[in-house]
């Protein structure tokens, strides 16, 4: 019956408020062939057309997508950003 308790962790860390402007942060994703990293693309940023290797059709300017790229690069290339690739959401979303 000594002072000796646990201490519940009772207190409440204060978290900073997260910036809602989160478009631009990668993300990690795995898919079956391996750990990628994930970027969304908003519409004010999508100046090109890029041809989404989901479905091959063209994702057009002023549409919101992601940006894709293996963690690890592969053998073929020096550096991960060479292997970026852009994706319609949806297309991104239902690969397995
Ligand atoms: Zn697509």
């Amino acid at each position: 019956m000594g002072p000796m308790g646990r201490h519940h962790g009772s207190r409440k860390w204060q978290r900073p408020p997260r910036p809602l402007n989160t478009a631009s942060h990668p993300r990690p994703e795995h898919k079956r062939d391996g750990q990628h990293v994930v970027r969304t693309v908003p519409a004010g940023r999508a100046l090109k057309v890029y041809t989404c290797p989901g479905c091959l059709h063209p994702i057009q300017p002023g549409t919101p997508h992601v940006v894709a790229w293996p963690h690890e690069p592969s053998m073929f290339s020096r550096s991960p950003v060479e292997e970026r690739r852009h994706w319609h959401t949806g297309c991104w979303r239902s690969r397995p």
